[in-house]
């Protein structure tokens, strides 16, 4: 069943966006429900933003988790375990609780991102696709097989429910093809489905990944990637992979 309210996703519509304008729709407890935000909320693996949420007596309150409520499952093929519309929830500092009795209804705020944390949640979700992609070609098994991913602001790391261990040898190897990758300097593109516009892929050269979360534009400022594996019992394999010679860039912020 469709949620009857949806927030504005304004991180879908330009992914350098830093800020916004909204009013607020709803106050509970700590969270607070805008009619339109830039700030991604955790999914896919990747964690959420911060930022600030400025009140219109000049207060400012910040924000440090951010939740999608709501949605609803598309029923379309190619996306599994994907919700889409509902509303976004940004949960408040418990230090700045307090000034949520000065907030109202309809009120006008401005919503403000942390673009350097941005920016590095973009380049690790950037790298653990191309991570992915390289693990594509060297161990297919393990992407057929994917359990989760999780990606931070120092790191990525994939979970495979797979017998086979991962050698030494195919860890150099997937290290090898991921280098390929990011010194090509890959464009990157998104793209929505024509029926689900909250339905979102990736797109490299000539790979293509159900996501709907934030990614640079090109693979080159992601730089070596350094693939770690650890056993997480029979049958379970987990690479991290971190980025020691990234190029963050919040430049293009605004
Ligand atoms: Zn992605």
């Amino acid at each position: 069943m469709k949620f009857h309210r949806q927030t504005r996703k304004r991180y879908y519509e330009d992914s350098y966006a830093g800020h916004c304008q909204a009013s607020v729709i709803k106050i509970e407890a700590d969270m607070i429900e805008l009619d339109a935000t830039v700030a991604f909320p955790e999914g896919g693996g990747q964690e959420a933003d911060h930022g600030t949420i400025t009140l219109n007596n000049g207060r400012v309150l910040r924000f440090i988790d951010v939740r999608k409520m709501y949605g609803h499952a598309p029923g379309i093929n190619g996306f599994p375990d994907v919700q889409v519309g509902g509303v976004i929830w940004h949960k408040v500092h418990p230090d700045d609780v307090s000034l949520l009795s000065d907030l109202h209804i309809g009120d006008n705020v401005a919503i403000c991102i942390d673009t350097d944390r941005r920016a590095r949640l973009s380049l690790s979700h950037t790298a653990s696709h191309i991570l992915y992609v390289a693990v594509g070609m060297i161990r297919p098994d393990a992407v057929q097989s994917t359990l989760g991913c999780h990606i931070r602001t120092d790191g990525a790391r994939f979970d495979f429910g797979v017998s086979e261990r991962f050698t030494a040898e195919q860890i150099s190897q997937i290290e090898a093809c991921a280098y390929d990758l990011v010194l090509r300097n890959a464009a990157i593109t998104m793209s929505a489905h024509p029926q689900e516009p909250d339905l979102r892929s990736w797109h490299c050269e000539q790979h293509q990944i159900a996501c709907g979360g934030t990614h640079l534009n090109r693979t080159g400022p992601v730089g070596r990637l350094v693939v770690k594996r650890k056993s997480l019992g029979t049958g379970k394999e987990r690479l991290s992979c971190s980025f020691p010679d990234a190029v963050f860039d919040t430049t293009r912020f605004y």
